[in-house]
């Protein structure tokens, strides 16, 4: 792999979920002289951020993007958007930590749990949606923990054709899905998606973006304590002017404005692509070593695989020797470790990169001792 180094110091190439590998054309977009985030310059780069993101997100509705990570806009979804109580949908850690930040948040909520590895399914929220009175769901689209992808799509047909339906948010994680796997905002009829730049985007670690529909809005002017940072209605007013409330993060702000530019050349449609075909080829390198897929079929990850341990591999050991060849990929999440090992191929990730870690790993595999 090449093995490049950058002031200085040596590249390891990066195969977990999150942060992902940037490419060097956008790390070095970040180095542009600063601007005021007043002056007229910052106003047209986000001008021009918005128009480009919004197709990123399928939508013509507003895209926030905040100077945090994802977990800020977990924290705004539920903060803006509810005041009666969420049906949390739990399938893993992440949609784990979103039922953390809505009980920190001193919301009400009610619990959908699902096991470690399942994707949440239509029929399981419509049963909990109707044992209680809702104004909102969380659901993450893609469980970076377990390499399970959730059916959005027919999740929020579901929630819409329940009585009252129409006024349930359909607040949506898709930290490590967005631009990897096609998620349509207007079309699905979503109230608030959420990712953060350092998955799928492929971009350095710092800002996270939210679409938010009309309907969410609307909630938010009538739920009160908002909060400042992460309030819809200030976001809006600034956004109408090509502005965030707070200074934003603008060197990143110029990386993600070459990256958009990067990714509609690529064409969406390539990218989701992209994608599956790495998917579809880690899992194919998998079972022919005789490695099981934590996620069941049809609900598999495209943009990080997650192989069932079954053959005892020392994952400490892979790593460190992956590491001396330039490159690194994940241990199984938190009560996983060692009993799972993720690869993920999110992002920038082209085929010939993942078949050198692939074939990385195989040369790791036969000097292990049987
Ligand atoms: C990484 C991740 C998060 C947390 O995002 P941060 O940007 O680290 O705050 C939340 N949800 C999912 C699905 C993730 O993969």
């Amino acid at each position: 792999m090449t093995n490049s180094t950058r002031h200085g110091k040596q590249h390891i190439r990066l195969f977990i979920p999150g942060p992902t590998e940037v490419r060097p054309t956008i790390l070095d977009a970040q180095t542009e002289w600063m601007i005021g985030h007043r002056m007229p310059e910052c106003a047209d780069l986000f001008g021009r951020i918005q128009e480009k993101i919004r197709q990123v997100f399928y939508t013509e509705s507003r895209v926030y993007i905040t100077a945090s990570s994802g977990t800020g806009l977990q924290e705004a979804a539920v903060r803006n958007c509810s005041d009666i109580n969420v049906l949390n949908c739990v399938n893993g850690a992440f949609s784990d930590r979103w039922r953390k930040v809505t009980e920190a948040n001193g919301k009400q909520n009610s619990v959908l749990e699902v096991d470690w590895g399942k994707p949440i399914l239509p029929e399981q929220v419509v049963d909990s949606l109707s044992a209680g009175d809702f104004d909102a769901i969380t659901v993450v689209h893609n469980e970076t923990s377990t390499g399970a992808t959730s059916p959005i799509e027919k999740i929020a047909e579901a929630v819409r054709s329940l009585p009252g339906g129409d006024e349930i948010l359909i607040l949506v994680d898709s930290v490590s899905g967005l631009s990897g796997i096609k998620l349509e905002f207007d079309a699905w009829d979503l109230d608030v998606v959420l990712t953060s730049s350092q998955k799928a985007f492929a971009l350095p670690a710092g800002l996270a973006f939210c679409a938010v529909s009309d309907r969410a809005l609307e909630k938010a002017r009538t739920v009160s304590h908002r909060g400042y940072y992460f309030d819809f209605l200030e976001l809006e007013k600034y956004l109408l002017r090509n502005q965030t409330p707070a200074t934003p993060a603008i060197s990143l702000l110029y990386a993600l404005d070459r990256q958009l530019d990067d990714m509609l050349a690529e064409g969406m449609e390539n990218r989701f692509q992209r994608h599956l075909d790495l998917r579809d080829r880690t899992i194919f390198w998998a079972q022919a070593r005789g490695l099981k897929l934590f996620a069941p079929e049809g609900y598999r990850s495209p943009t990080v695989t997650c192989v069932m341990n079954d053959r005892e591999i020392d994952i400490n050991e892979l790593n460190q020797y992956l590491r001396s060849q330039g490159m690194i990929i994940s241990n199984g999440y938190g009560p996983l470790k060692g009993k799972n090992f993720r690869i993920a191929h999110m992002g920038d990730t082209q085929f010939h990169e993942l078949e050198e870690l692939l074939a990385t790993i195989d040369r790791f595999l036969a000097k292990e001792p049987a």
